[in-house]
């Protein structure tokens, strides 16, 4: 069955092909008066970690917004393996400091989707934001307010807020950026064991290190697509300073 663009991504479910979470073909895409993603066509693997790589601008968060649902594509087609809603977590950058949230008001808000925002948690929905905030390390912080806790412990709760959405599907946006190198190992490990435990995980990242230990990765320059397979297959040396230093 092939469903097209212009609904929900959670209405678009269908059969793809063994192995692929997700299937996009000839997919454009970007914001009014400025088209960004080009006749992209790729797939995510299932059961596995992709790393969305390329340069700033090339596309990377453009089409994880398309695979959440939150942007729509112009054109191509896009279809889901049957499971859960994709759950997304955003830059960290773009999640305001200033808002007066403590960091369980942050992960109950992976709730709402279910619940709706005006409905009181349920205590099996406590419950899942109990066992997504132990699981990040973030059960002690409940009560501090998200703008002062630290990069890497914000990050914790947004992923926990991601995980609350007890989604198979879980896509992030530079999670890594501009974290200390023990806050980045230490959400690489969790992001590696929630795929051995069943989530297909999407990160865009600038951290070539992470994409190396990915097990797949698409390579994206200017909105179209510049190599999808193995790390060490699409992050040749040469691919990347053809990328990251044009002509
Ligand atoms: P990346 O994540 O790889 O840095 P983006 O997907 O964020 O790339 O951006 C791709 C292009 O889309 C960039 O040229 C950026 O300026 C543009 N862009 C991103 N967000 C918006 C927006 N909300 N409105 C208009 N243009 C945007």
């Amino acid at each position: 069955m092939t469903i097209m663009f212009n609904k929900p991504p959670r209405m678009r479910t269908a059969d793809t092909p063994k192995g692929e979470r997700v299937r996009f073909d000839d997919l454009d895409a970007g914001y009014p008066g400025r088209p960004v993603l080009r006749q992209l066509s790729a797939h995510i693997p299932s059961l596995a970690m992709t790393a969305l790589v390329g340069p700033n601008g090339s596309g990377k968060s453009t089409l994880l917004g398309v695979l959440a649902g939150v942007i729509d594509a112009t054109s191509g087609r896009l279809l889901y393996a049957r499971g859960r809603p994709p759950a997304f977590v955003p830059q960290r950058g773009a999640v305001g400091d200033a808002l007066p949230l403590t960091a369980r008001q942050t992960v109950e808000m992976g709730r709402w989707e279910e619940r709706g925002p005006w409905r009181r948690l349920t205590r099996q929905d406590r419950a899942v934001v109990d066992s997504a905030m132990e699981r990040l390390g973030v059960a002690g912080l409940a009560a501090r307010q998200l703008g002062e806790l630290s990069g890497g412990q914000r990050q914790r709760v947004l992923i926990a807020q991601g995980l609350a959405q007890q989604s198979d599907l879980l896509l992030l946006d530079e999670p890594t950026t501009g974290l200390d190198p023990e806050a980045r190992e230490r959400i690489t490990a969790l992001l590696t064991d929630l795929v051995a435990d069943g989530t297909t995980v999407v990160q865009a990242t600038h951290d070539l290190e992470a994409a190396r230990s990915a097990d797949a990765c698409l390579l994206l320059s200017e909105g179209r697509l510049a190599g999808q397979g193995r790390p060490e297959e699409v992050l040749t040396p040469t691919a990347l300073s053809r990328i990251w230093q044009p002509a």
